[in-house]
């Protein structure tokens, strides 16, 4: 295990490694990227190099393009890198909204999280870095969603920001930098990550879940738009199982009809939301159902991207029969404006529309497209 296990964030690497080599690592840093990229990770794993007391340097080998000189790792062996491993490192701080349920002024803890809130920052982040240590070297506090942070709790963080005690780091993790006020903004270094090749996180999934299929895996990594956080989310929902609900949907739709179909659709949307809720307990019954219909859109762009590239000779085993006959007999032009109708329900979607209509009118839309 390495640093240099977080793959394909190269340039995150180098600013990284530059400021271990310049010995002038700052205090606060805001990881800026897409979800399920990699941004916890390596913040982990730097903060393990961060705490590790005996820190090793070793050639990048293949691991890290553009770098010359020699990587700057933890040892692996240390007391501090052994609970690190372990995920029980005591100056390895994770702050989230959702810690709100832990806050011991019971007032607080009745709040929902859906944001990180002013209450939290402060008890569990701002108080804690002027404590010692526990382990000796330094305290790192990594902030989840933290452009989620209200400006209120962004406010009570500046002077930490300006001024930390020498051994404390902030790593602030975000989908995008400029969300963040500018004071913040200013007052840490933004580093970048990118997206991660398809490829790779088929590879990945295969390599993390052993009961799925290579075609599942190819199917999860193909929807994730180069995130692999989402990539295995998709797994974890079963997502495949939507997709023959929907050959199925499209096959019956003529003697359903619209409204019911889209019932149908609205439900499975709302059954996909519980998942989202599952893991995110404070997300309200609106916003799950939008994230669920978000979901099945994706399905169903994909679904009609396969039957593009059934036009073109190319095989996907994911496909039904049913939907492959159809790619035979239906002119690509078809297709490519169900996949842009698609889109624009989708983004109608986030104008606070009604969802009935919504669903229908897109399902009105696409039959008449698939109309032979
Ligand atoms: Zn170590």
């Amino acid at each position: 295990v390495s640093i240099l296990d977080v793959r394909f964030q190269d340039r995150a690497h180098r600013v990284i490694q530059r400021a271990f080599l310049g010995q002038r690592m700052p205090h606060a840093y805001i990881f800026a990227g897409p979800e399920g990229v990699g941004r916890e990770l390596f913040a982990r794993r730097l903060a393990q190099v961060i705490t590790c007391s005996a820190t090793i340097n070793h050639s990048p080998g293949d691991g890290l393009s553009d770098w010359t000189g020699d990587v700057v790792d933890y040892c692996g062996a240390c007391d501090s890198c052994r609970v690190s491993l372990a995920d029980t490192h005591p100056d390895i701080h994770t702050v989230s909204r959702d810690l709100i349920k832990q806050h011991p002024n019971p007032e607080i803890r009745k709040r929902k999280g859906t944001v990180l809130g002013v209450d939290v920052v402060r008890h569990f982040l701002i108080n804690q870095v002027g404590l010692k240590p526990a382990m000796g070297r330094a305290k790192v506090f990594i902030v989840r969603e933290a452009d989620t942070m209200s400006p209120g709790a962004q406010n009570a963080l500046l002077k930490t920001l300006e001024e930390p005690p020498a051994t404390t780091f902030l790593i602030l993790i975000v989908r995008s930098a400029d969300v963040m006020l500018p004071t913040t903004r200013s007052r840490c270094q933004v580093v970048r990550f990118g997206l991660l090749p398809a490829d790779f996180i088929r590879d990945r999934l295969e390599a993390a879940n052993d009961d799925i299929s290579p075609d599942e895996a190819r199917w999860c990594a193909a929807g994730a738009s180069g995130q692999l956080g989402v990539a295995q989310r998709h797994y974890d929902d079963r997502l495949i199982e939507f997709q023959s609900r929907w050959d199925d949907l499209v096959a019956n739709m003529g003697e359903a009809g619209v409204t019911a179909s889209a019932k149908r659709l609205i439900e499975d949307a709302k059954a996909l939301g519980e998942r989202h809720q599952e893991r995110d307990k404070d997300i309200s019954d609106t916003e799950a159902q939008r994230r669920g219909l978000r979901t099945l859109f994706l399905i169903i762009s994909m679904w009609y991207r396969d039957l593009l590239h059934h036009g073109v000779g190319a095989v996907s085993d994911a496909t039904s029969d049913a939907s492959g006959a159809l790619a035979a007999a239906l002119p690509p032009r078809r297709v490519t404006d169900s996949i842009q109708a698609v889109a624009a329900a989708e983004r109608q979607l986030g104008l606070n529309t009604n969802v009935q209509l919504c669903v229908e009118s897109l399902l009105v839309h696409l039959s008449r497209l698939m109309r032979i």
